[in-house]
């Protein structure tokens, strides 16, 4: 796949099939290019039933946390606004609409992050913990990330003791 159409090293789309980027295979060794697939294997492998509930989730509560963030601003400004209202009744809706915000979209993050670890511990079976921390670790030397591909990686991704230590509890 271009570069353009996909963006990242590879992806693994609902369909589980797995599309990797063109671009790596100037960029990146060969070892490194296994532990991508193994990472993109390790998603492909899921059933029908795990891949439709991983859709419906990260829409559903992508979608309830937009929903509730727009919500609240509304019943807010509402509130505010409407001398029928206190300024105190209208700051206890906005914070319970946070509240709920915020449960929403933690529960989107861990289903992400949960799926990334699914990925990860296959490139760990395949690889064993030390050669998998190896080639992990030469790979976020060699990708170069902005900012936003940074925080996108912090919050979605296990670390690789997070990884490793829960495919080898002590
Ligand atoms: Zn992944």
């Amino acid at each position: 796949m271009p570069n353009a159409v996909i963006g990242t090293p590879g992806k693994t789309t609902i369909f589980n099939t797995i599309w990797v980027n063109e671009r790596v295979k100037d960029e990146l060794p060969a070892e490194l290019i296994e532990y991508l697939i193994l990472h993109e294997h390790g998603h492909a492998s899921r059933s029908v039933a795990v891949r439709l509930k991983f859709l419906v989730l990260t829409v559903g509560l992508a979608v309830t946390t937009v929903a509730l963030l727009f919500l609240t601003m509304i019943v807010g400004t509402t509130a505010v606004f409407n001398p029928m209202y206190s300024l105190v009744q209208g700051a206890i809706v906005v914070i319970i609409g946070l509240v709920f915000a915020t449960f929403a979209a933690t529960g989107y993050r861990q289903v992400r992050w949960n799926e990334e670890l699914r990925a990860e511990r296959n490139a760990l079976r395949g690889l064993g913990p030390a050669e998998y921390r190896r080639r992990h670790d030469q790979f976020e030397r060699l990708r170069n990330r902005g900012i936003i591909e940074q925080l996108k990686r912090r919050l979605f991704y296990p670390t690789v003791d997070e990884v490793v230590g829960r495919e080898n509890p002590q």
